[in-house]
């Protein structure tokens, strides 16, 4: 969360102590407690229950065999793309019933690359999977999310289709798939083609990493920690970890010369950040935060005993930039670089800083890719070199916090802006 001054904090304090945890009812409210549509339709149907009471008791003592019990979601999907590998359509399709045998037949020489448990509940479990396969004989590659329910106790692929994980947000909000899905895939293909022509042309500029200085700022201290998650853990924490890796990343990527600003938390000016950045001769600064809302959206629970402040209403991750950073242009180019693979990698914007209320009501310069403009942010108007900030997620949101505490997913997002500083590099050199 971006604060500008110590005052701001109390006066964000002393509302949040105060609020009175009003919901924007136009918002979407999560509710990761709500069971799935097709569970609460079993229950409540009233047909299902006369069509139980119309069969004939002949067929109650002796019922079908059911698939076989599985409590191992990770399992349950290697089951799923073993019985396609081995042309068992019909197993394939009791794990996943919105399946078709048309699309099993297709699909051939399935090798799971990755597949990782990103949260398990009672009724749900997201899992991170990576995997090659051919399709017409064509080479593919998926990496997306699987989404699975617990049906009775047999774990369900919930996916009807797996390019409706073209984004997160609709996986977690369990929207159908809209027109703006279409778009992004149709952009997606297009950034896809401009790989490939700049892989096979020889005028590809190149990236000379070791040379190229990038500039990590490690977002509030230890002191002054920025906002709080929902579980109570201090903003400044995460921004460490995530920058931390960031800079890890990038050195084995062959970025020798990148480095952290402000790895011991002390407080330290803004102005100070962007000083250390230019005497080290940074070509970028990008500044890492989480992120959290205006506190008429915070509510409070409990957890581990004690009151927090949480707000499920957004998530998402958000870029900044300044039009007052001396190199304004490379700026906004590296916020669509960012932003661009932030899309790539199934990542979704949050939209709620751009909403017409005191402490938001920023420009949003680019819906698809959640790029913000914000002239009087410290960091990035005195930044000598291009520069961006990027709210990495709500950790006020219950859900967000727990990805974004996720070794995986914080993986998945340290990637993200390497692909970015790569291009940057490359196109800046
Ligand atoms: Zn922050």
């Amino acid at each position: 969360m971006i604060i500008h001054s110590k005052i701001h904090i109390f006066f964000v304090v002393a509302t949040i102590l105060l609020s009175s945890c009003r919901i924007n009812s136009d918002e979407p409210v999560i509710n990761f407690d709500k069971p799935s549509h097709s569970i609460v339709t079993q229950l409540e149907t009233p047909h299902s229950i006369v069509t139980q009471l119309e069969t004939p008791v002949t067929q109650l003592e002796t019922p079908k065999p059911l698939p076989s019990v599985n409590n191992d979601p990770i399992q349950v999907v290697r089951n799923f793309y073993q019985a396609i590998n081995n042309k068992n359509c019909d197993k394939a399709l009791e794990i996943r019933p919105n399946y078709s045998k048309a699309a099993c037949h297709k699909v051939h020489n399935i090798v799971i690359k990755k597949l990782e448990l990103i949260e398990e509940t009672a009724q749900e479990a997201t899992l991170l999977l990576d995997l090659n396969y051919e399709k017409n004989k064509k080479p593919k590659y998926f990496s997306g999310l699987v989404i699975l329910f617990k049906e009775g106790n047999h774990w369900i692929i919930k996916n009807k289709s797996f390019r409706s994980i073209q984004t997160l947000e609709q996986v977690l909000l369990n929207k159908p798939i809209d027109d703006s899905v279409e778009t992004n895939s149709k952009e997606k293909k297009v950034e896809i083609n401009s790989k490939e022509d700049e892989t096979t042309q020889s005028t590809v500029p190149l990236c000379t990493k070791e040379s190229f200085v990038v500039a990590i700022d490690i977002g509030h201290s230890i002191r002054r920690f920025g906002t709080t998650s929902a579980k109570g853990i201090g903003e400044f924490y995460f921004n460490k970890n995530l920058a931390k890796m960031l800079w890890k990343s990038l050195f084995q990527a062959g970025f020798t010369q990148a480095f952290l600003i402000n790895e011991k938390g002390a407080n330290i000016t803004l102005k100070k950040r962007t000083a250390i950045a230019k005497r080290k001769n940074a070509d970028l600064f990008i500044a890492i935060h989480h992120d959290s809302v205006q506190p008429r959206y915070l509510s409070s629970w409990r957890y581990k005993g004690k009151k927090r402040f949480y707000s499920d209403v957004f998530q998402g991750y958000s870029i900044f930039y300044s039009e007052k950073n001396r190199q304004v242009q490379r700026s906004l180019s590296f916020a669509n670089l960012l932003g661009a693979e932030m899309r790539h990698n199934l990542f979704v914007p949050t939209l709620h800083h751009a909403e017409k209320i005191k402490g938001e009501n920023r420009e949003l310069v680019n819906k698809d890719k959640g790029i913000y403009r914000f002239d009087n942010l410290v960091v990035l108007k005195t930044a000598t070199m291009p520069a961006v900030l990027l709210e990495a997620g709500l950790i006020v949101n219950r859900k967000e916090e727990n990805l974004l505490s996720n070794p995986t997913y914080q993986k998945k997002l340290v990637l993200s802006v390497i692909a970015a500083i790569e291009k940057a590099c490359r196109f800046w050199n």
